[in-house]
């Protein structure tokens, strides 16, 4: 494969931080990228994701901190000089250029020699499958095809660095599940590096082989998706992470976990941390399942089949909503007795939130 990033070993963002006026949309940011490495940058609406990639491109200055491609600093360098492919949610294409024109259009800005832009546009093409439609207009193109000529167009000047903001947030819920498998083939075969903004923690879980989570602007874990999914380490990252079921509870250490009171029902939880007398509880829904004699007692308010299983919500005597997964059908007004396994019952110090 012709197309191949230049050599970098990690790029390094260096307690980097971006304020507008008095909002700190970034603050303190710090993380290692490894060549090949795909990271996600996840977080809720706001909370700074298109900042910290816009610090990176260059398209933003930094107000704080540093960002160093092996021991060059490039913070200070215009983003042309960085050279990193960048995919916009908007697609961002040229709607009177052809397919071709668009994918070659940073090569022919490089002044590069004809016969190698037609070489490099047509290995772009095959890359992103779409050779048959080198010579149409980006309009005569599906959502998908379209973002696929914007990925080419970002690797086809052989970036080291692929930036890609929500690329996927336009196309409807089957065309971004095929273009989420496109996205991390193309990174594979490419071997560049890709940072992947996106609010989407399925869509984080399922590309990247690291999750960085960020909330008002900073840095609440970073980890494998295996990390994140299993262990997020508070509970505001546990909500996050669709643990939807959070409470305050007492809390008494006992062997092998910690026991907690939830919807005024004694259930043994796993410490994520050191937990004193206080603590937050998460379960997610798909751990909390009706069993013959489990200890929570609520009555199901809505239920929803979702093919393989339903999706209920249902409240306990105390008022306590509790949100819960069921492989057999449940009705509105039943009561149902929930359960959830030791491990997967997370205890954190109410102190964490
Ligand atoms: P979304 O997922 O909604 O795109 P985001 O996580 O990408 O959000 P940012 O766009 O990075 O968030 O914005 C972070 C914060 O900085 C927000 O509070 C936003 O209002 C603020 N902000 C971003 N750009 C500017 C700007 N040019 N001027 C002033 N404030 C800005």
């Amino acid at each position: 494969m012709a197309i191949t990033s230049r050599d970098f070993r990690s790029l390094r963002l260096d307690r980097i931080g971006r304020d507008f006026g008095q909002t700190h949309a970034l603050r303190d940011v710090t993380l290692t990228v490894e060549r090949g490495e795909f990271i996600a940058l996840l977080g809720p609406s706001g909370c700074g994701k298109s900042t910290a990639l816009n610090c990176i491109a260059g398209l933003l200055q930094l107000t704080d901190g540093t960002i160093w491609l092996d021991d060059r600093r490039i913070d200070a360098i215009a983003p042309e000089d960085r050279g990193f492919g960048m995919v916009f949610q908007n697609y961002a294409l040229f709607p009177h250029m052809t397919v071709r024109r668009n994918i070659g259009f940073g090569l022919v800005t490089q002044r590069r020699p004809t016969a190698e832009i037609t070489r490099r546009v047509d290995e772009a093409l095959a890359l992103v499958r779409l050779t048959e439609h080198a010579d149409k207009l980006p309009g005569q193109l599906s959502g998908g095809q379209q973002q696929r000529v914007a990925i080419a167009r970002a690797v086809v000047v052989g970036p080291p660095l692929v930036l890609m903001d929500e690329p996927l947030s336009n196309l409807d819920a089957k065309l971004r599940l095929e273009m989420r498998a496109e996205v991390r083939r193309i990174h594979a075969m490419l071997g560049c590096s890709t940072i992947y903004v996106t609010h989407d923690q399925e869509e984080a879980l399922s590309l990247a082989d690291r999750i960085l989570v960020l909330i008002d602007g900073q840095t609440r874990q970073i980890g494998t998706p295996e990390e994140l999914y299993a262990r997020p380490a508070t509970p505001e990252v546990a909500e996050f992470m669709g643990y939807r079921n959070l409470f305050r509870s007492r809390a008494e250490t006992a062997d092998g976990g910690v026991v907690i009171v939830v919807a005024g029902a004694r259930l043994t939880g796993t410490p994520v941390q050191t937990v004193g007398a206080q603590a937050v509880v998460a379960i997610r829904p798909e751990d909390l399942r009706p069993t013959g004699d489990g200890p929570i007692v609520a009555t199901v308010e809505l239920a929803e089949y979702h093919g393989r299983d339903f999706y209920a919500e249902g409240r306990s005597a105390d008022g306590t909503d509790l949100f819960f997964r069921s492989p057999v059908r449940v009705r509105p007004g039943e009561q149902v007795h929930l359960d959830a396994a030791p491990a997967r019952v997370l205890v954190y110090p109410e102190a964490g939130k």
